[in-house]
């Protein structure tokens, strides 16, 4: 047994948490009204600097509910990865739409542009970058070809917290962006979402969907079906608690993503990050020097004897089942097969102390010596 036990991530509650929480429940306010919401979603807007934020009850409402704002329906395409959480294409699909999937760049592993142009089509309603493991999009591009071809753009920031593009927060630099709070993200609540947008009319469309679609001037009429998607005044206490360490939390990552970078560069690849952004460094990735999923697999059983909890990288959604059979694609996803097969994630998370990164560098590379080379 190791003597170590280092977990993929952890989350950090160690500030007002406990006593927001408290608070709710001292005022009975512990339902989806109450001060800390109010307070979340503005100081929320702010770190982004969105002129509205949203929340809700998870990442995935959170991305159905800007699909359903932008109007999103039967009948409508969305380019979407196919190296992604299945969150990203199961929100398309929960307006009955289609995602397209387009394969990554190398280097960042995000939507690759010119992947993207190739697919635009007369259904095309949306172009969904992910913001993959807290690297910055090709927002440039990717915002050129939506305002060319009149299409939203929607940031699917679940793992980007604090990330730069060209010195702007991303979220609420296309029409709408979604983030998560689920308790691996850079920001927690246990379980929570937010949209941000600068669109009135979209933030009103996301309110009014988000509240089983009532009427805000009208108690119990409903113009739409909408869903119960609210986040509770208990939640909000916990990402406002989050929200006044978040500097702190984003320069503890970014100190461990340098540490693996300053072990690891000139032995194994790590996802890049375009020049002019800055990543949030939700995971650091290694990508292994060969081999492909069962060596990759391999390396990981050798490092939990190790004590150390890793992840594969996402598989591509097209291969998935839901997801079989997609329109046959002739270029194939070359890139985001390949990030997937040999991908790792390692322990990230603001907590860890420069001797854990420089022992599971010590223990990956010893793994990678005996199952690849
Ligand atoms: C986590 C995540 C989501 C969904 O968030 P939940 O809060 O778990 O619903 C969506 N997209 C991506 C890329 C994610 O990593």
């Amino acid at each position: 047994m190791a003597e170590r036990r280092i977990p993929v991530s952890a989350p950090d509650l160690s500030g007002n948490e406990a006593a927001y929480v408290q608070e709710c429940l001292a005022s009975t306010w512990i339902s989806s009204k109450g001060d800390f919401l109010e307070r979340f979603e503005q100081r929320f807007a702010e770190f982004c600097g969105a002129r509205f934020a949203i929340a809700c009850n998870n990442g995935t409402s959170a991305l159905h509910l800007a699909l359903l704002a932008l109007g999103v329906g039967a009948g409508d395409e969305v380019i979407v990865p196919t190296l992604t959480y299945v969150a990203s294409a199961n929100a398309v699909r929960y307006c009955n739409a289609t995602p397209r999937f387009v394969d990554s760049l190398p280097g960042t592993w995000n939507l690759d542009p010119a992947d993207v142009a190739r697919k635009i089509g007369p259904r095309t309603k949306a172009i969904m970058p992910v913001h993959l493991f807290g690297a910055p999009a090709a927002l440039g591009p990717l915002g050129g070809l939506a305002a060319e071809h009149g299409l939203a753009l929607v940031e699917d920031a679940a793992e980007a917290h604090g990330a730069l593009h060209q010195g702007r927060m991303v979220g609420p630099l296309g029409n709408v962006g979604t983030f998560s709070f689920y308790g691996n993200k850079i920001v927690t609540t246990g379980e929570g979402g937010m949209v941000v947008t600068n669109d009135p009319a979209l933030c009103d469309a996301l309110r009014l969907y988000k509240g089983q679609g009532q009427d805000p001037d009208r108690a119990y009429r409903f113009p739409v079906v909408g869903f119960n998607y609210r986040m509770t005044n208990v939640q909000a206490a916990i990402g406002l608690a989050q929200m006044e360490t978040v500097e702190a939390k984003l320069a503890a990552r970014a100190r461990v993503a340098a540490r693996y970078r300053s072990r690891l560069e000139g032995r194994l690849t790590l996802q890049a990050t375009s020049p002019g952004d800055v990543n949030a460094n939700w995971m650091v990735v290694a990508l292994l020097p060969g081999g492909g999923e069962a060596e990759r697999d391999g390396v990981a059983a050798l490092l939990a004897g190790d004590g150390v909890e890793t992840r594969p990288v996402f598989y591509p959604l097209h291969s998935q089942p839901p997801y079989l059979p997609h329109e046959p694609d002739p270029g194939g996803y070359p890139v985001a097969v390949d990030v997937a097969a040999r991908g790792l994630c390692l322990p990230t998370w603001g907590g860890l102390a420069d001797g854990d990164v420089d022992y599971v560098c010590e223990r990956l590379l010893a793994a990678v010596e005996r199952v690849i080379r």
